[in-house]
């Protein structure tokens, strides 16, 4: 069957009621009939019916064994990390999410854990990186905002030779897209906040395990911190799930059109998407892949903040906001924005710079899209004699 039949029909209908949509059980206990004796549910942060239809949804989805949901992305990543002890050492992309590298430069940083942050796109970093301490590899792909493509097969080969856990967050990609796990993965995480809550309402995270003993203990983590997603979030999230295909199919789709345009202006220095052939992760982006995304970031010509300026106060579809992945394109400048929490040193690993723009492609009509954008490329227009 495919994904999506298989997703949608995975959604129990409910056996008391025959309801077709999922009961949000909107309780914090539940009635013991005698000690000890009770329905497998007994207080809400150590499990909910309306919770586990979700966890069992999202497990289907990324093809794992055990899903478990949480109150936002970084609640997720932190419930991963939290399998870790003092002494330990971690790999990560040197481009990944903000807050996985403050969370993991502070916090994780006080209690004696360890990071190196490389370049994943190379094999050779990784082997120099590796220590006899390294328990972690933290993939992104595609990465934010540089749309870089880290091969997660090939990562995974070298997690599996060397005894390490891989986790792949797989917010860009969303499990329409990429599947971390049959590539390889140990745990998949996401911030459902994006394209599968997918409408720009809901704060959420999720982790799936690979295995089911390590999703014990990744539930063994979310009852002990409680960092728990409510029942009415985690409905949001199921009906987040039953279009997210229809939706990613979508994104992708007008993004692919916008890139191209994109690459044609004489406005627009450099364009990062992935399904365009020019671009360097290409042909691994297909092997892995079903559909490119929705995001697209690319570079003015005039490389400024006063052009990015220009350029984001021009547009009127796309929105100028942080976040991505919901029915509204949005824009966001980067280095004053999503990145601003990351030193300015440390921009060019990101290929950020003041004329760099991110867009989340929604899925409005794309010819509209595209007249929005040209609108404000007449905003930023070069002299001839610069673009010769
Ligand atoms: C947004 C985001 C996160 C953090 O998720 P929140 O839901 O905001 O906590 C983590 N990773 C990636 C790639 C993200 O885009």
């Amino acid at each position: 069957m495919s994904f999506t039949t298989d997703l949608i029909h995975s959604i129990p209908v409910d056996e008391s009621t025959g309801a077709i949509s999922v009961p949000i059980y909107q309780t914090t206990t539940f009635v013991h009939s005698s000690p000890g004796v009770y329905q497998g549910y007994d207080y809400t942060r150590s499990g909910n019916p309306t919770r586990k239809v979700l966890e069992n949804l999202i497990a289907k989805a990324e093809k794992g064994s055990t899903g478990a949901a949480f109150a936002s992305g970084m609640a997720a990543i932190d419930a991963v990390l939290r399998l870790l002890k003092a002494g330990d050492h971690i790999i990560a992309g040197n481009d990944i999410y903000g807050g996985t590298y403050r969370l993991l430069t502070t916090l994780y940083k006080n209690v004696g854990i360890t990071v190196s942050f490389v370049d994943l796109q190379s094999e050779a970093e990784i082997q120099l990186a590796l220590t006899p301490q390294t328990r972690l590899i933290w993939v992104e792909t595609p990465t934010n905002p540089s749309l870089k493509i880290v091969d997660i097969r090939k990562v995974a080969r070298v997690a599996k030779a060397h005894n390490v856990w891989l986790a792949v967050d797989n917010t860009f990609a969303s499990p329409a897209a990429q599947r971390p796990i049959e590539l390889g993965a140990d745990f998949v995480v996401h911030s459902a906040t994006k394209y599968i809550g997918g409408h720009s309402d809901v704060i959420s995270g999720l982790v799936v395990a690979a295995t089911k003993e390590l999703g014990e203990q990744i539930l063994f983590v979310q009852n002990a911190t409680g960092a728990i997603l409510s029942p009415i979030e985690s409905w949001l999230l199921i009906r987040g799930l039953e279009t997210l295909e229809l939706r990613f199919r979508q994104h992708s789709e007008n993004a692919q059109a916008i890139a191209e345009y994109l690459s044609e202006r004489p406005e627009v220095k450099e364009v990062f998407y992935p399904g365009l052939k020019v671009h360097a992760g290409h042909a691994i982006a297909t092997s892995q892949q079903k559909y490119f995304g929705g995001i697209v970031s690319f570079r003015l010509r005039n490389d400024t903040l006063e052009a990015a300026r220009k350029f984001t106060t021009a547009t009127k579809l796309f929105k100028l906001a942080e976040s991505l992945g919901g029915i509204k394109s949005l824009i966001a400048h980067p280095a004053s924005m999503t990145h601003a929490s990351i030193p300015k040193e440390r921009h060019a690993a990101f290929g950020i710079t003041d004329g760099l723009l991110r867009l989340s492609v929604g899925l409005e009509e794309p010819t509209d899209l595209i007249a929005d954008l040209r609108r404000a490329l007449k905003a930023v227009s070069v002299p001839e004699e610069i673009i010769l």
